[in-house]
């Protein structure tokens, strides 16, 4: 099920390859968004100055500039959620787009369907603060009490250590995107660590192990998906089913 506020949306297409961008604009047209598709660096600006969309979809190999010109000139003045889509061999580049400020990305060639089920999480995320009223941060079974610097699954207390407990934080709230390790490191042990990812590896496994202690259906067992080369995303079970 798609998002409700999804239809509607407007959304800039940005994508130099028209066989590629045609289609795609076309399937996202018949749910609803509306698509305005341009193919360069230059055409894209314009159309951002002119109009303000309510999300970006961005090709970074791009005729005239690189398409992290378009991130960055996006980012100076706005939150509208960027979403990279991005060819094989761009690993550096997408990384580089995810820090300085795109809001997740998809390796072409990708699924229709898991296009939409992006867009839909990132317009649900740009709606309002992650947090609920009351403070909290739910995915499925695993809710974190932002007052209480408590976690819970299935209502069981969950005892985690400081770290663990920022790392979790900084995941639950942005479920369904990416978070590159760069920014998780920064976030969670400070602006120098941000090239030490066995940290990661090891508090990410870690938080598997106790939530999955703690959860007795077993569905918090693949809540982290990693993201090889770029980060971790946790899965957005509001965008299932
Ligand atoms: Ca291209």
């Amino acid at each position: 099920m798609e998002a409700p506020n999804s239809p509607g949306a407007h959304l800039l297409f940005v994508e130099d390859d028209v066989a590629t961008r045609e289609p795609i604009a076309a399937n996202l047209g018949a749910h609803g968004y509306r698509v305005a598709e341009v193919g360069s660096a230059g055409e894209a600006t314009r159309a951002w100055e002119a109009r303000r969309p309510d999300l970006i979809l961005l090709d970074l190999g791009l005729p005239d500039r690189d398409g992290l010109t378009i991130v960055r000139r996006v980012r100076r003045e706005a939150t509208t959620p960027i979403l990279v889509l991005s060819a094989r061999g761009e690993e550096r580049d997408r990384v580089t787009a995810l820090e300085q400020g795109a809001d997740d990305y998809l390796t072409k060639p990708f699924g229709l369907a898991e296009l939409r089920a992006r867009i839909a999480a990132l317009l649900r995320r740009a709606g309002g603060p992650a947090a609920g009223s009351s403070g909290q941060l739910s995915v499925g079974a695993v809710s974190l009490d932002i007052a209480r610097r408590e976690v819970h699954v299935n209502g069981q207390l969950v005892e985690l250590t400081p770290r663990e407990y920022e790392l979790l934080k900084v995941l639950l709230s942005r479920p369904g995107t990416v978070v590159t390790r760069g920014r998780l490191l920064r976030a969670v042990w400070g602006t120098g660590y941000s090239e030490e990812s066995h940290y990661l590896h090891v508090y990410i496994s870690r938080l598997r192990r106790k939530l999955a202690e703690a959860d007795r259906s077993g569905a918090v067992a693949d809540l982290f998906v990693a993201e090889p080369g770029v980060g971790y995303r946790v899965r957005d079970t509001a965008g299932e089913g």
